[in-house]
């Protein structure tokens, strides 16, 4: 059964018909600007076809309520509990409807309406593995609200609003690429997004390659510490580069000629994490010719230099990440690879030609579980559409 059978069916045997309407929205994965993002880069990702299902119908009374096929759990809620996190029981959310109802306060904060829905919804975006699964079901929500609203807003608007829930509803800190390439994707094509002007355009992705994302299924505790410390990091090279360079405002304001000249200035570590940062900035744009001209070749160095920057320079690679990108590089039909999101554990990102594409998943599986003793996760994927309506 596909999942919006699944979902179709699911609906029905909650609240006794069929439902209205059904949304889907993807995860994402990043090919290219690992973190620039929060040093006003450019990113590269594309929606992947791994996504949520939701199906919904108007709500009969002023209640939300919603089924996690997936969790097997239930919540309600209402526009009067939604500030205080509460159900329609006064006990608090679960940090699973956190996401939906943060989506529902967002909006009802842009002033646009909300009316109560009853939905149920399942995904195949695995959870908590950096294909942003929590994005996906924002974008979903945001379009079923839409739906039902009587507005109209663009998709990066939309990413806007699921960023905001995500940042001070459900209090995560994430930047804006994940809302926005579930809500912005298209098929075939990779995104380019300027973190800075948040203005975008696609690139051709060619149809004779296949995207594979490899799930060493390792994560690390305490990484946003170590992820606050790069931050900081980057906030103190562009303090002491603006002694020589006034008026920057971030490492996306450094070339990489000005960045060699000043490079010594610089403590021995801000160096290294700044380098990456500003030769990540360069890659990016180096990218966006290469991918007009289909070199995928070119475009696979650039990502393998990236893993080894980020291994090397920016050290947010483990043992494992390694691995599974030396593993993936020895192999026929690998443009590139390298690990993909913040790091530390996770997945790794590979660009591979399509008809080699199950042969070198099978291969990277059992090489990285030889070496590691672990079985991976793999997922062939092409580039999909954003959020929709279906
Ligand atoms: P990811 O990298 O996958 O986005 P996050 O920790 O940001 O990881 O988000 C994962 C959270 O999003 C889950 O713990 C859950 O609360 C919510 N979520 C994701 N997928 C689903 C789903 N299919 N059903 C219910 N909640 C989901
Ligand atoms: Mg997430």
């Amino acid at each position: 059964m596909s999942l919006q059978e699944t979902v179709n069916a699911t609906f029905q045997e909650c609240f006794g018909e069929t439902p209205a309407y059904v949304v889907r929205a993807p995860g994402r994965v990043n090919l290219l600007g690992e973190h620039v993002d929060y040093n006003d880069g450019f990113v590269l990702p594309i929606a992947i076809d791994r996504e949520i299902w939701l199906a919904f119908s108007p709500g009969d009374t002023d209640q939300t309520t919603l089924r996690a096929l997936d969790l097997s759990e239930q919540v309600s809620f209402t526009l009067k509990t939604l500030a205080s996190k509460k159900d329609s029981a006064d006990k608090d959310l679960p940090i699973w409807a956190l996401y939906p109802a943060g989506v529902m306060w967002a909006l009802k904060e842009a002033g646009l309406a909300t009316p109560a829905l009853k939905g149920a919804y399942t995904s195949n975006v695995p959870q908590g593995s950096g294909l942003s699964s929590s994005a996906a079901v924002e974008m979903a929500f945001v379009l079923a609200w839409q739906t039902l609203g009587g507005w109209k807003l663009p998709p990066m608007e939309r990413a806007l609003l699921g960023q905001k829930a995500e940042n001070r509803y459900v209090g995560v800190n994430c930047g804006i690429m994940d809302q926005f390439a579930s809500a912005c994707g298209k098929q075939d094509r990779l995104l380019h997004l300027d973190c800075r002007s948040l203005e975008w355009h696609t690139l051709p992705l060619p149809n004779d390659v296949a995207i594979v994302i490899a799930d060493t299924r390792m994560r690390r505790a305490l990484t946003s510490g170590e992820y606050n410390k790069r931050r900081l990091d980057c906030e103190e090279a562009v303090r002491i580069l603006s002694e020589k360079l006034p008026g920057i405002k971030s490492l996306r304001d450094v070339s990489v000629e000005a960045f060699n000249r000043l490079a010594s200035q610089l403590p021995e570590r801000v160096e290294r994490r700044a380098r990456h940062v500003v030769e990540e900035i360069e890659r990016s744009v180096g990218a966006i010719p290469l991918l007009e001209k289909g070199d995928m070749v070119e475009f696979g160095r650039l990502i393998n230099q990236c893993h080894a920057s980020l291994r090397d320079l920016y050290e947010v690679s483990i043992t494992e990440l390694d691995t599974m990108v030396r593993v993936a590089q020895s192999l026929p039909g690998c443009y590139g690879a390298r690990l993909t999101g913040a790091g530390f554990g996770g997945c790794t990102v590979n660009l591979v030609a399509r008809e080699q594409a199950e042969a070198f998943s099978r291969a990277l599986a059992a090489g990285y579980e030889d070496e590691t003793g672990f079985p991976p996760e793999i997922y062939v994927c092409s580039a999909s559409n954003g959020a929709e309506v279906i």
